[in-house]
């Protein structure tokens, strides 16, 4: 069913398995970090419970061809990439279409990526129709962090776990989807597991590469130094996020040599949520770099 799909053999089994017994759930929530395939697993989820040829999803049938010229009437996905929140009126418009039943079809499915970007609000408008579904709606909830939603919206979901990508499947995307060539073993080690992290770090290695220098030897650079190579490593304010990661990537391998190293990990998650808040990304970078070198060296 997911042929054109890599990794996370168990979690596509076990949704294999409900579409062939024909034993799907209202609710799900599929869990783990970005990048790694959710999304486009719960499409073909939905796609394959629409279907109705015999292999599924046969991509011949009309609610396929539907479905894959995306104007399928039973299937709604919210995808807000841009937006910082996935607002209530949009939730609220959702719920309204969900009571509307399907046409020409059992079911009726929706998807909300990103789904930890509800507002609370926009949550507990959810709240409802999770509790008391109309029998042929499947709600789909992809989700990176699981902490950000009520308990009250997780306790209603089967909840499906999704793993990393082994270093060798994010480099067979990149090669077959991406045709990138020449991988390096290091950006494999920066993706961490992730497409998406692989995609923004690719063609940047130099860069990748002196901030492995840098806060590898945090405790050899004196902090002049450490501020004047801000704008070298910090500069590209779009992968900033990667960078970040990375950086907490190289924190952890040197815990066991200093416990400080979990105080830096703290700053730079503070750090991530400073700039999320839109505040001065100089300012936010240049406070960054002072309280983890003092972390260590002060
Ligand atoms: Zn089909």
């Amino acid at each position: 069913m997911f042929d054109n799909i890599l990794g996370n053999e168990e979690a596509k089994q076990v949704l294999e398995n409900s579409v062939n017994t024909e034993k799907i759930s209202h609710s799900y929530m599929f869990i783990g970090q970005e990048g790694i395939g959710k999304f486009m697993i719960a499409k073909e989820f939905a796609k394959a419970i629409l279907c109705n040829g015999r292999e599924k999803p046969c991509n011949i049938c009309e609610s396929c061809i539907k479905f894959n010229g995306s104007n399928n009437p039973n299937v709604e996905i919210i995808n807000e990439v841009e937006e910082k929140s996935i607002k209530t009126e949009k939730i609220k418009e959702m719920v309204k279409s969900v009571y509307e039943k399907p046409i020409g079809a059992s079911k009726k499915i929706y998807i909300i990526n990103d789904s930890q970007k509800m507002t609370k609000e926009a949550q507990n408008s959810l709240l409802k129709t999770l509790e008391e579904p109309p029998e042929y709606a499947v709600i789909i909830l992809i989700v990176n962090n699981d902490n950000l939603l009520l308990n009250t919206i997780k306790s209603r979901c089967t909840k499906i776990k999704f793993n990393k990508l082994t270093k060798k499947e994010v480099e067979i995307v990149l090669k077959q989807q991406y045709g990138h060539k020449d991988i390096s073993d290091n950006i494999l080690e920066i993706s961490d597991g992730s497409i998406t992290h692989a995609l923004a770090v690719y063609g940047k290695e130099e860069i990748f590469s002196e901030i492995g220098n840098i806060f590898t030897n945090l405790d050899k650079i004196n902090i002049i130094d450490l501020l004047n190579k801000k704008d070298l490593v910090f500069k590209d304010k779009e992968s900033i996020y990667e960078i970040l990661d990375y950086i907490n990537i190289i924190f952890f391998n040197k815990i066991k040599t200093n416990i400080k190293y979990t105080y830096c990990i703290r700053i730079v998650e503070e750090t991530k949520d400073r700039l999320t808040k839109n505040s001065n990304y100089d300012m936010t970078i240049d406070n960054l770099l002072l309280k983890i070198w003092e972390e260590i060296n002060g």
